[in-house]
């Protein structure tokens, strides 16, 4: 349960990695492709502008006329136009005129597009746009240019606008407006298409590929380790050999079962058993089989206790334990008497035990009732001493300790003959 939960902590912890990762990535791309965008929009800029100080310093340049370039409504000079013969008439293009023409080549070439833009255009096609206006009349501040990607009709694009101040010589152009050298009269902005998707996609698509990768990785291990983890807590409980409750498991049941038969005033029975003869059954079958007939011996006093309170244990090489919740010295004399008799019923053929010649179970019992115990120690080493009586009376037999004649009780104390660790 607790891998459980630490595996799921894990997993939102990558998760929450992963997503932090992608948006601080994502980030990072959107002011790349920002800088990227305004290096470009600025070095345009100052193409064009020193393309507009080029005509300023010519005081504004001739072309010839024709059906694309007309004279100039808006220039009024007196030399605007010069008739050089019948096919040839110059007009004078001033550095605004000129720029809006040279948009016009750039739009067609790369839908790159200038624009010369006022609060109060001279010409009505200058008129600022909403971002244009929104920037000129931010006026105050001393931000001289702004950029920003804007999406226009599902075409997105890159806006990089800058304000102009009034020079000397475009005074006369606006003369009608008041303007002082150093104010601003407008701006030029400048529209780069970006024809580039959003390209998150292939970003996304690596960081689900790491997350996925990742979760996979944490799920796995935790799997693992949760197998690894039933697998000990297992070995900690259970006999690896017979599969029955190991002696340390008995150890603290004992112990709760002792203090909870005291609270309750409930009987608590205790039987040992042991396997007679079990060192010629070795000798003359080998140890591998002396496995096989642990395993059976054991999975037959497991088979053997019905109620789910009752319990058994390995208690050390051929020894087994068995412990009774709330049950009588009858009803305990009752189940060993079973135990042995479903044993013998194995009919495990163990030629060298004599006289039946199959494997049988000596088993002692002893009841919290029988006498005012102190401890489940005493508990245990009066079941002890009736298995001595057991083994003593010739084997294959249940004793108690209730039963037992005190003489033998006092020679087992003595001399401790049979003692509850003997084959642990
Ligand atoms: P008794 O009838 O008096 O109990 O005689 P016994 O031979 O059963 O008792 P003893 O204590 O002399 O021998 C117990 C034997 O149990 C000795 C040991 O080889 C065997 N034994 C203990 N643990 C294991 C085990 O895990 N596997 C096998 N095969 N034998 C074991
Ligand atoms: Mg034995
Ligand atoms: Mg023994």
């Amino acid at each position: 349960m607790e891998i459980k939960k630490n595996t799921i902590f894990i997993c939102t912890l990558w998760m929450l990695f992963i997503a932090t990762s992608f948006g601080w990535n994502y980030i990072q791309m959107k002011k790349e492709q920002e800088e990227l965008a305004l290096h470009a929009a600025r070095t345009l800029f100052e193409l064009i502008i020193n393309t507009c100080r080029w005509n300023i310093l010519h005081g504004s340049v001739y072309v010839p006329v024709t059906h694309t370039t007309l004279p100039s409504p808006w220039l009024k000079e007196p030399l605007r136009d010069i008739k050089v013969n019948d096919s040839l008439t110059l007009t004078k293009i001033n550095h605004a005129c000129m720029t809006r023409q040279i948009s016009e080549v750039a739009m067609k070439q790369n839908g790159i597009e200038f624009h010369f833009t006022s609060l109060h255009p001279i010409r009505p096609e200058n008129k600022a746009t909403e971002h244009e206006k929104a920037f000129l009349q931010e006026s105050g501040t001393d931000i001289r240019e702004v950029g920003l990607f804007i999406n226009n009709k599902n075409k997105r694009s890159f806006l990089y606008m800058t304000r102009l101040n009034a020079k000397k010589p475009c005074l006369p152009c606006h003369d009608n407006h008041d303007y002082k050298e150093g104010d601003v009269i407008g701006g030029i902005s400048i529209t780069i298409p970006i024809t580039q998707k959003n390209s998150y996609g292939p970003l996304l698509l690596a960081h689900i590929g790491i997350a996925l990768t990742g979760l996979l990785g944490i799920l796995v291990s935790g799997v693992r380790l949760n197998r690894a983890y039933a697998t000990i807590q297992r070995q900690a409980v259970f006999d690896s050999l017979t599969g029955i409750p190991n002696r340390q498991s008995f150890s603290e049941h004992i112990v709760t079962e002792f203090s909870r038969s005291n609270r309750t005033n409930e009987p608590l029975a205790v039987i040992m058993c042991d396997i007679d003869h079990f060192k010629a059954y070795n000798d003359t079958y080998g140890h591998a089989s002396g496995d096989e007939c642990l395993k059976k011996v054991a999975q037959t006093i497991d088979q053997t206790l019905e109620r789910p309170g009752d319990f058994c244990a390995r208690y050390g090489g051929e020894e087994f334990v068995v412990i009774l919740t709330d049950t009588s010295h009858n009803g305990a004399m009752h189940i060993a008497e079973k135990i042995r008799s479903n044993i013998l019923d194995l009919q495990i053929v163990h030629k060298k035990a004599f006289p039946l010649q199959f494997i049988t179970l000596s088993l002692g019992v002893a009841t919290s009732i029988d006498q005012p115990l102190t401890s489940h120690e005493e508990l245990l080493k009066n079941a002890d001493t009736a298995l001595y009586l057991a083994k003593a009376n010739g084997r294959n037999r249940v004793e108690s300790f209730t039963d037992m004649p005190q003489a033998l009780e006092s020679e087992q104390d003595s001399d401790g003959l049979f003692c509850s660790d003997s084959g642990a």
